[in-house]
């Protein structure tokens, strides 16, 4: 069974937010035109505390129930079965989806019997990158969207060698065109 996990397409991390991506919100399309070709689709959000030492390290982003913790507007949210909350306490943690403590993601795709994981959103060279190689270690075929991802780049190389460190760990990436319905 294959699942896609779309990370983070909060409205924070997409253009005009606090901790935006560039052109975070190009993979708004193509993922919503990925989602129907699964049977399984989960999501992350980064869903913090407005007091946490996490924004030691980043501008405040994604504080709970706060508009800019919310799905993208044109993100196709009512195909999403479940969401997964993370960096939920007061720690510099939740970059990996798989680190929600709202419910237990690996437990959850392994109930529905899923072995394939295809991962997407925001952003490549964090969230995108912890979430696809904890996937890897938990057992799951892991691919990654390359082009339903969006990097931070705070230096320049930063997504580009995201993806060269996942590709050498055994995740494969792929284009959105190769996923099959
Ligand atoms: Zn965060």
């Amino acid at each position: 069974m294959r699942a896609l996990l779309v990370v983070d397409v909060q409205n924070d991390f997409c253009p005009g937010g606090s901790l935006a991506v560039s052109n975070g919100d190009r993979v708004v399309p193509v993922i919503n035109g990925l989602m129907e070709r699964f049977d399984v689709v989960v999501a992350s959000k980064d869903w913090h505390p407005s007091d946490t030492v996490h924004f030691k390290k980043w501008p405040p982003h994604c504080v709970q129930n706060t508009k800019g913790a919310e799905f993208h507007p044109n993100l196709d949210a009512k195909r999403i079965d479940k969401v997964f909350l993370k960096g939920t306490k007061n720690k510099d943690d939740g970059y990996s989806a798989f680190e929600a403590t709202s419910d237990d993601l690996d437990r959850a795709l392994k109930d529905k019997k899923v072995d394939e994981l295809y991962v997407c959103g925001l952003a490549t060279d964090y969230c995108v990158r912890a979430s696809a190689v904890d996937a890897l270690k938990k057992g799951f075929h892991t691919f990654v969207i390359v082009d339903a991802i969006a990097a931070v780049n705070i230096k320049p190389d930063d997504g580009a060698l995201a993806q060269e460190e996942m590709r050498k760990q055994g995740i494969m990436l792929v284009s959105s065109q190769d996923v099959k319905p």
